[in-house]
């Protein structure tokens, strides 16, 4: 995904901070552009756009909530039970099964050239 930024012509209206998906479409749009802030963003373009629930906990099979960790990192956060944080921003792919992770890297790879 791509982080947009919208200016603001109207003082009054802060700037917008987007979450857009590669074709371009996003949904909605922070103020903050901190790590949860973004990821909020993300989270609610993907589900606004594409209907999909995501990130989801594995081991639970439900959405998981960007928020704060206990030392104020941005975690994904499962709300399942008592709760327990799936893993840092930006680290979602480390909670992929080796198989799936190893395809992620093999496409980065290529990307990369
Ligand atoms: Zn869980």
């Amino acid at each position: 995904m791509r982080l947009m930024w919208t200016p603001s012509d109207d003082e009054d209206i802060p700037d917008q901070y987007h979450a857009a998906l590669p074709d371009g479409r996003w949904h909605d749009g922070v103020q903050d552009p901190d790590t949860a802030g973004i990821a909020e963003a993300a989270q609610e373009t993907v589900q606004a756009v594409l209907w999909q629930v995501w990130p989801v906990c594995r081991e639970h099979r439900s959405g998981v909530h960007a928020g704060a960790g206990a030392d104020e990192r941005a975690v994904w956060w499962c709300r399942v039970d008592e709760g327990h944080e799936l893993c840092e921003v930006g680290e979602l792919a480390q909670t992929l099964p080796g198989k799936q992770r190893r395809a992620l890297r093999r496409k980065e790879r290529r990307r990369a050239g």
